[in-house]
């Protein structure tokens, strides 16, 4: 789950290689490293700690290096340390590698009882000292990767640079994601296009099971058969500016900042659709056979699985199918109810999300359909899919996901709106009046975002707080779990989110003067139940915020403190409204805290791990 960048060509690449680090770090940054090769030597530098640890010694590295590649490492076996960090070296050689070898362990056994010395504690050294006892055989790169992909086990995306062919850089792929930049006498990889973008849209996602030898001349990809590959670049139309932070002080605080333009824009595709069959056309997922399921089986990770839980709230009530929201670790080792008549509704901001991806895969097997909700464009789980919805929210950086989140509800909306026109579960009038009713949102969203200066005032008032309760209701529910995920994950307050209805079957016990209870209450039908909940919250002394509508008197008048929220009738929209101040309200906190906020500690943002 690190990013990993190579570039060979003509331009001296130290600093190139770290400036892509950065654009990468966000996938993992507790320690990174970089290898060039020049003259046939290779040198490496390597840092325990965030990449402006490693900066102080790129002048160790030969200025003059035209090849050579870097990894920013979210640990997984052995412990955050220089030695563990990659790039992992043998005489000649030096690898970087994202994912997990899961067969290490008998590998190293084999390599202990010839006499190997292991420097690290890591999964990737083993590969390292198999692949110098091949190269000692025969010095041909790709005829020892060859035999080497048939010993290793797990998930890899593995870049090498050897003395044996120092005009090239070598990837090979396995279960991690790899991509290729194709450039004019310069080519590149990296785990994340977001890295090329700067110097190439010309780029060849990797398959699984494929290899390929990077010069400055071209890029040659075989399958693990030998058999060479013909890939045509795609050309990408995200730019190097939407990566960028524009004066926020931080990716998340920008990311929330842009919601308003992302959900205008998703809107755009509804704007001036006529039929079912048009808007499924533009959510890019018409090749779907609606008629073939009677039951949706929606799977993610993290927050993805949150926007998930609204799905199900949005797409039982509007297509009357039973819905199933299951977190992807669990449902790919469960005896899941897949079949032909099933669709699969996968979430994911990254596309690469490991769990996802392998509950993809396990669905495609029992011969379901696969509908994904990706960002990124020709991700490996939008491959997978028989069709995908992109949500277009441009690259999302921060850690902690926020506009991926709305994006994902209100993608996961116009969808099941879609489908139920499609399916007659509702009129063409009801159709095209939720369609208008749309444009009130874009507004709202701005409303809700132009609050952060009440979030920050809550914000001084809460930050000491250890410990914080999120309650909701109906499609409030999944915001209040949202709300704690956001919470927890960047300030580190222990916080947990609970359905209004299940407080009295244990949380309520937490309950006292000191314990910050987060009640999101919007005006919808299960509003008079949550003032009932509030009430005995307060009857027990607790300190509560409530998340709700301007002039909603009574709940203001049970709270202690009071969000504000823009108000909208259909309650998944409703949703999208109430996660804003929280996600403000939590960034303010972990300001406050004074922690990492795009990078919290040992979180990375794509999971491309199990
Ligand atoms: N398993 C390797 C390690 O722990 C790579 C981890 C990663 O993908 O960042 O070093």
């Amino acid at each position: 789950m690190c990013g990993v960048i190579g570039y060979v060509g003509e331009k001296p690449c130290v600093e190139l290689i770290f400036k892509g680090l950065k654009l990468l770090e966000y996938r993992g940054y507790d320690s990174s490293g970089i290898a060039v090769l020049e003259d046939s030597a290779i040198s490496v530098i390597k840092s325990e700690g965030k990449l402006d640890k490693l900066e102080p010694l790129l002048s160790d590295l030969s200025q003059d290096a035209t090849l050579g590649m870097g990894h920013t490492r979210w640990a997984t076996h052995g412990a955050p340390t220089k030695v563990n960090a990659h790039p992992h070296r043998e005489q000649g050689l030096a690898v970087i590698h994202n994912g997990i070898l899961e067969n290490y362990q008998d590998l190293k056994i084999e390599l202990l009882e010839k006499g190997v010395r292991f420097q690290s504690d890591t999964d990737t050294e083993v590969f390292v000292h198999l692949l110098y006892q091949e190269l000692a055989f025969v010095p041909d790169v790709r005829k020892a990767l060859l035999k080497l992909t048939q010993r290793l086990r797990g998930a890899y995306g593995l870049g090498i640079l050897s003395a044996c062919d120092p005009e090239a850089l070598y990837v090979v792929k396995q279960g991690s994601p790899l991509v290729l930049g194709v450039g004019d006498g310069e080519n590149f990889f990296a785990s994340d296009a977001i890295a090329l973008v700067g110097h190439t849209r010309r780029v060849i996602f990797l398959e699984d099971g494929e290899m390929a030898r990077i010069s400055k001349e071209g890029v040659q990809v075989w399958n693990f058969q030998g058999e060479p590959v013909q890939k045509i670049p795609i050309v990408l139309d995200w730019s190097q500016a939407q990566a960028e932070k524009h004066g926020f002080r931080h990716y998340m605080l920008k990311e929330i900042h842009e919601q308003p333009s992302v959900i205008a824009n998703t809107l755009d595709r509804a704007a001036t659709v006529q039929s079912a069959g048009q808007l499924l056309d533009r959510l890019g997922v018409a090749g779907v056979d609606f008629f073939k399921f009677d039951r949706i089986q929606v799977t993610a990770c993290g927050t993805a699985f949150l926007a998930g839980m609204v799905g199900k709230y949005v797409l039982e009530s509007l297509l009357k199918v039973p819905v199933s929201v299951d977190l992807a670790s669990e449902l790919r080792y469960q005896a899941p109810c897949l079949n032909e008549k099933t669709l699969l509704i996968a979430i994911t901001q990254s596309g690469e999300t490991a769990d996802t991806l392998a509950s993809v895969k396990l669905a495609r097997a029992f011969g379901s359909q696969v509908l994904s909700v990706c960002n990124m464009k020709f991700s490996s789980i939008a491959r997978e899919s028989t069709a995908s919805l992109y949500m277009e929210a441009g690259p999302e950086i921060g850690v902690a996901s926020t506009k991926a989140f709305t994006a994902m509800v209100l993608n996961l909306y116009l969808l099941a709106l879609a489908v139920a026109r499609l399916k007659e579960q509702i009129s063409q009038e009801q159709f095209s009046g939720s369609l208008l009713s749309l444009r009130k949102l874009p507004p709202l969203v701005d409303q809700a975002v132009a609050g952060e200066a009440r979030t920050l005032v809550l914000a001084q008032k809460v930050c000491e707080a250890t410990n914080a309760l999120f309650v909701g209701r109906g499609c409030s529910y999944p915001i209040a779990l949202e709300g704690a995920l956001k919470l927890k994950e960047i300030s580190y307050i222990h916080a947990e989110g609970y359905a209004g209805g299940e407080l009295k079957h244990g949380p309520i016990a937490l309950i006292d003067k000191s314990m910050p209870v987060i009640a999101v209450v919007p005006r919808d039908r299960h509003r008079e139940k949550m003032l009932s909940n509030v009430e005995e919250i307060r009857a027990r002394d607790g300190w509560i915020i409530g998340v709700g509508a301007e002039d909603d008197n009574v709940f203001r008048s049970l709270c202690s403190e009071y969000l504000p929220c823009p108000q909208i009738d259909e309650e998944p929209l409703q949703a999208i409204l109430s996660i804003i101040p929280l996600q403000l309200f939590a960034y303010n906190v972990a300001v406050l805290r004074g922690t990492d906020v795009d990078q919290p500690r040992n979180l990375a943002k794509s999971v491309t791990v199990e």
